[in-house]
């Protein structure tokens, strides 16, 4: 780990932030911790975990990351899992169920070694759920992260990935909304950005307009910009109709940009759905971008006057953080985490309809002041809460509080 790591975080999160994270690692030293996600690459988890590992280890503890491999009817199951939790039922094949099943049987042979050992396994979202059931004698606590909205999941899904998730000994969910009935302690973290990835890291206005330039955007035209992996939760769609709205009175342009991320095997065609949808127009530019490209996306989202997530649902939205704390006012889709960040005329505009979202967006661009102070808002309420500081604060809390035994419905403030 390169020294001086903590002390770079103290320098943008504040030397009390950092201290009280020693404070709380200090018990913890030498503690075996293993994350386990379903891709290395796209996506809000990767994204987290990616930093998350070599901070837990500058604070003494022995943390690392595993992937479970799947297949395409695996990531095909799993995305059917992800959008029932997500409220859009489909029916479960059997066929489909088994393969889940297998692939996570086989996985638990690939990282026995790693899991059975570890003092505490924090396991993200459905794909590796059933893992735990194949660790009858393991030594550690094990802990369910749900990052997605499951606010209102289609019932027979959440019955389903239910039987797996009630075997853990807690589970973390990103808003109170999303807690569900389980026989364990449930904790509440919403998730958070790293101020010093290259995703958000300070970037040169000479490299803000190389980006413009590469991708042939007019510097004098306002510039709206969504994030996103081509997902139907998205709404990419509505965002391309809220344009449309503006643009019948204003000329602007907007930016639809995505990757794929490895576990996504709808991507391809929702694509094609927005490209579609975006047609012959010069002021649309769909970029789809491979999974590195952060700096790429940091240079876009700062290039951008308005940030859009227009999400139908949302278990918290990491591009909404990295937009406010590039000082850019967001509007959000009214749903799951968007709405702790996005605070009504404050730090940017809620939206249910594409109407609504044209209607923020020409109200912004026609009063800069509004959109430059609701940027400068949305900055601080991101420092003040969404850094990755105050997420490992809040895992580090839990694994105490595991360890000391607590046994009780605990939230963790934040
Ligand atoms: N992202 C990216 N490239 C893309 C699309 C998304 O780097 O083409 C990043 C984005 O900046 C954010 C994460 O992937 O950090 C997406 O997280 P979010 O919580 O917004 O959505 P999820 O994909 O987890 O539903």
């Amino acid at each position: 780990m390169t020294p001086g790591i903590l002390e770079s975080y103290a320098a943008v999160a504040g030397e009390d932030v950092v201290d009280h994270l020693r404070q709380l690692a200090a018990p913890l030293a030498g503690t075996r911790v293993v994350h386990v996600s379903s891709t290395r690459e796209g996506g809000g988890v990767a994204e987290i975990l990616r930093k998350l590992i070599p901070l837990t280890r500058a604070l003494g503890l022995e943390a690392s990351w595993e992937v479970i491999a799947g297949t395409p009817d695996f990531y095909r199951f799993t995305k059917s899992l992800h959008n029932g939790l997500q409220g859009k039922g489909v029916p479960l094949p059997q066929n489909l169920l088994r393969e889940y099943e297998n692939v996570n049987a086989e996985n638990a042979e690939t990282l026995r070694g790693a899991l059975n050992d570890a003092d505490f396994v924090f396991v993200h979202d459905p794909q590796p759920a059933a893992l735990l059931s194949h660790f009858p004698d393991r030594k550690g606590r094990w802990i369910w992260r749900c990052h997605i909205d499951v606010q209102r999941p289609h019932r027979p899904t959440w019955r389903y990935l239910r039987q797996w998730v009630a075997l853990y000994d807690a589970s973390i969910f990103s808003l109170p909304e999303f807690v569900q009935p389980l026989p364990h302690p449930q904790f509440l973290v919403p998730p958070s950005i790293d101020p010093l990835s290259e995703k958000n890291i300070e970037l040169s206005p000479e490299e803000v307009a190389d980006v413009r330039t590469r991708f042939g955007l007019n510097p004098e035209l306002p510039l709206v910009v969504q994030v996103s992996r081509f997902d139907r939760f998205k709404d990419p769609l509505g965002v391309i109709a809220a344009y449309r709205l503006v643009k019948r009175h204003t000329r602007l342009q907007l930016v639809l940009a995505g990757g794929g991320a490895t576990d996504d095997p709808e991507g391809d065609a929702v694509l094609t759905e927005v490209r579609d949808a975006a047609q012959d127009d010069p002021d649309i530019h769909v970029l789809l971008l491979p999974p590195d490209a952060h700096r790429t996306v940091n240079a876009l989202q700062r290039a951008a006057d308005i940030v859009l997530q227009k999400s139908l649902r949302e278990g918290f939205g990491l591009t909404v953080a990295e937009a406010m704390w590039k000082g850019k006012p967001v509007i959000g889709g009214d749903t799951g985490g968007i709405r702790l960040q996005v605070i009504q005329h404050y730090t940017g505009f809620l939206v249910r309809t594409p109407e609504g979202a044209a209607l923020r967006m020409r109200y912004l661009l026609h009063r800069r002041d509004v959109l430059e102070s609701m940027g400068e808002r949305a900055r601080r309420f991101v420092w003040e809460n969404f850094l990755i500081t105050r997420h490992l604060r809040e895992y580090l809390a839990i694994m105490l509080g595991l360890r000391a035994g607590q046994t009780e419905w605990i939230e963790v403030g934040w």
